[in-house]
């Protein structure tokens, strides 16, 4: 069994409920949710929308390997209607499902990237994470999920 960090974004449609079905559909298929985050109303970052983001992020136990999980997470994306646009851009988006880290694994291949290259960056990934998992530690920056959400803070 290997512990998941996943984060979830919505910013259309009924985005709670987006939200909701998302962890059903993941504790359904991809194991067992140990910990849920609250969620958290962050503006759009990387492109203009007018719609705002609600996020959250998860701890997962799951038997799944990091290439079935990403897969898994990718079906349900389709699954809740999510399209996938081809221009490299950022959009809209009814859910979008990132594997955050893996256990301690690092991989840098273009189909999965562990851990996410930007979560140390990007705030609406560390608040909801700091609440669920603060000692956990970035395998590559040596640091823990509070001290880097503390950092950019
Ligand atoms: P983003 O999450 O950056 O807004 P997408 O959800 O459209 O954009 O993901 C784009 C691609 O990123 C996916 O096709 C997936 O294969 C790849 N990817 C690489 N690393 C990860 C990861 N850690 N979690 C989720 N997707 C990843
Ligand atoms: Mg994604």
């Amino acid at each position: 069994m290997a512990t998941v960090y996943l984060g979830l974004g919505t910013n259309i449609g009924d985005r709670r409920t987006n939200i909701t079905t998302a962890v059903a559909l993941l504790s359904e298929r991809a194991g067992t949710i140990l910990a849920l985050s609250g969620l958290y109303e962050t503006e759009p970052w990387g492109f203009v929308s007018e719609n705002p983001f609600l996020n959250a992020a998860l701890i997962l136990e799951t038997p799944l390997s990091p290439l079935e999980l990403l897969d898994t997470a990718q079906q349900i994306e389709k699954e809740m209607g999510r399209t996938r646009e081809s221009d490299g851009r950022y959009h809209d988006r009814l859910i979008d499902l990132d594997l955050l880290m893996y256990d301690d694994m690092v991989i840098e291949t273009p189909a999965l990237t562990l851990p996410h290259p930007l979560m140390h960056q990007r705030i609406f990934v560390l608040a909801p994470l700091a609440e669920i998992a603060p000692a956990a530690t970035h395998p590559l920056l040596g640091k823990t999920i509070g001290e880097l959400y503390g950092s950019i803070s």
